[in-house]
């Protein structure tokens, strides 16, 4: 995660908030290589008030890696679909060598075509996570979801690059630190701090409300959840719940047991808010 590019960006105040995405380069003699580089989108939002929106000057030695001077400024890999470098479309690997113009786009902010390298992997059918410690209240929602949501209030960072890398899963994150380790391929930084705000962040992101499954996975431990009879667990309920509900389910896991009453209608509630807006 370490750039071993030599650094000196200066933000560049005579262009407007609405560049274009091309851009013409000068270089003064005896400077090393210079790329301008424009973030678009949601990128944007790595930036404090005064950089948004406005291309950036880069200094950097010949044969730096893209990515490292990108992230060197701030931006992980993982926010980053489509790399356009002097007008052609190049991956994390490419390395830059004179004066170069790099545009840089986040996911869905540019048309599929055949011309374009897309670099962040596809969403897979049945996504699963793994979320850092801020995030506790974030996990129990995407479980509500019916997703595979690895969480511990002591996991390290290290810890959660491995077990992402090793399980396939998707990291969610308040740190922007974690997801520019070189094993991490997907992952996303959550912006807001407000957890209704952030299931909304994370469903639009990865597309989540075509793929969930409500309650199907255990909003505590993230075991599976199966159906039960009533008589199987008659004896652990209250006399009430017996003799009102008739469907119920149990967690593998935990033995945790879930009936369709007052508050599973409060969470259907919850899941259709959050899919409100999207398709
Ligand atoms: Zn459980």
């Amino acid at each position: 995660m370490v750039s071993n590019c030599w650094l000196m960006a200066s933000y560049l105040p005579e262009f407007s908030a609405n560049f274009a995405p091309s851009c013409i380069l000068t270089l003064e003699g005896g400077m090393k290589s210079r790329a301008i580089i424009s973030f678009f989108g949601s990128l944007n939002d790595f930036f404090p008030q005064n950089r948004k929106n406005s291309p950036q000057s880069v200094a950097f030695e010949d044969g730096c890696g893209v990515k490292d001077l990108i992230e060197s400024l701030g931006v992980p890999h993982t926010g980053i679909d489509v790399l356009i470098v002097n007008g052609t479309s190049v991956d994390f690997g490419f390395r830059l060598n004179g004066q170069s113009c790099i545009e840089v786009y986040p996911c869905f902010s540019v048309p599929q075509k055949d011309t374009l390298l897309h670099l962040q992997p596809p969403v897979p059918e049945n996504p699963s996570f793994i979320l850092d410690v801020h995030l506790g209240k974030l996990t129990h929602l995407l479980r509500m979801m019916g997703f595979d949501s690895l969480y511990r209030n002591n996991f390290g960072d290290k810890e959660i690059v491995e077990i992402a890398h090793d399980q396939n899963r998707i990291i969610l994150t308040r740190d922007k630190g974690i997801l520019k380790y070189r094993l991490v391929s997907s992952g996303y930084w959550v912006r807001s701090t407000d957890t209704g705000i952030q299931i909304k962040e994370v469903t639009a992101r990865f597309r989540l409300c075509s793929r969930k499954k409500p309650f199907t996975i255990c909003m505590e431990c993230n075991g599976k959840l199966k159906p039960v009879q009533k008589q199987e667990i008659e004896s652990l309920l209250e006399e009430n719940t017996v003799k009102y509900f008739t469907k119920f389910a149990k967690c593998c896991n935990c033995g945790k047991i879930y009936w369709e009453g007052s508050h599973y209608l409060k969470l259907r509630d919850r899941i259709e808010n959050i899919c409100a807006g999207e398709r």
